[in-house]
């Protein structure tokens, strides 16, 4: 039986690097029905079978041994998985189960670091050097408590150089429909420099210039610059949709 691939959105930072698998899968080619159609890879409200064999299609185009995903929080915890992490994640097949966190790290092979978004940013990271990779999720809430900078900053402990490291941004929320009617309320002042309207505000520009402030140089980042609520048929949209899937990001190092 002949399995495709499904579509996948890269970049060209990433692409560069030997032996790196990266992409931002899209909404299509998975089985879910309608309102998850159909590269769903959240469990909730979706017929678990549909999850688990959308999941098998991403960890066969990623061309890792397994995937690792943790329950999203909209917080600012860094899962490092290194080899004794490894021992106590939970098996939810066909991925393993972290902690709680909204970033995972690693440095070793075979293994895709996947976060689940609509709407929200995924984050992606690598050092070539060395070898530490990340994805992280980043709502609004996450840029609020700055989880690309910070995931960065603790990484420099594993020996993570961020003038080394590569940066790509997932579609995701957008300018155009970024709005927070509250946002005296809710977005912190540092943001309103952001502000392209009376009420929106540019979530790509904030987290470049969090990556920025970290270390990261400039000509590092790259970001798809796609809105996943403008685009309802490649992506999921929570603020579209609402009742919706979730897509997968995956980043990790294929075995040698
Ligand atoms: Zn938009």
């Amino acid at each position: 039986m002949e399995c495709k691939k499904p579509p996948r959105i890269t970049f060209t930072n990433l692409s560069g690097v030997p032996g790196l698998f990266h992409g931002v899968f899209t909404r299509r080619g998975g089985v879910s029905a309608p309102p998850y159609e159909s590269l769903n890879v959240g469990w909730n409200g979706d017929a678990p079978e549909a999850v688990r064999e959308n999941l098998e299609r991403v960890k066969a185009a990623a061309g890792v041994e397994r995937l690792v995903a943790s329950k999203q929080v909209h917080g600012d915890v860094l899962g490092f998985i290194d080899e004794e992490s490894m021992r106590s994640l939970e098996e939810r097949s066909p991925t393993l189960l972290a902690p709680p966190a909204d970033a995972l790290a690693t440095n070793l092979s075979g293994l895709g670091l996947l976060i689940k978004i609509a709407d929200c940013q995924s984050i992606l990271l690598a050092d070539p050097e060395s070898r530490i990779i990340a994805n992280i999720h980043s709502g609004w809430r996450g840029s609020v408590l700055n989880i690309a900078g910070k995931t960065v900053k603790r990484l420099e402990r594993f020996g993570l150089d961020p003038s080394r490291t590569l940066a790509a941004v997932s579609p995701s929320l957008g300018p155009c429909c970024a709005e927070f009617i509250n946002f005296e309320r809710e977005i912190p002042e540092e943001f309103w420099p952001f502000r392209v309207g009376p009420h929106h505000f540019d979530f790509w520009a904030i987290t470049r210039s969090q990556l920025l402030g970290a270390g990261l140089l400039e000509e590092h980042i790259e970001c798809a610059a796609r809105c996943t609520v403008c685009e309802k048929s490649e992506y999921f949209s929570y603020r579209g949709e609402h009742e919706t899937g979730r897509m997968a990001s995956v980043i990790g190092w294929k075995r040698p």
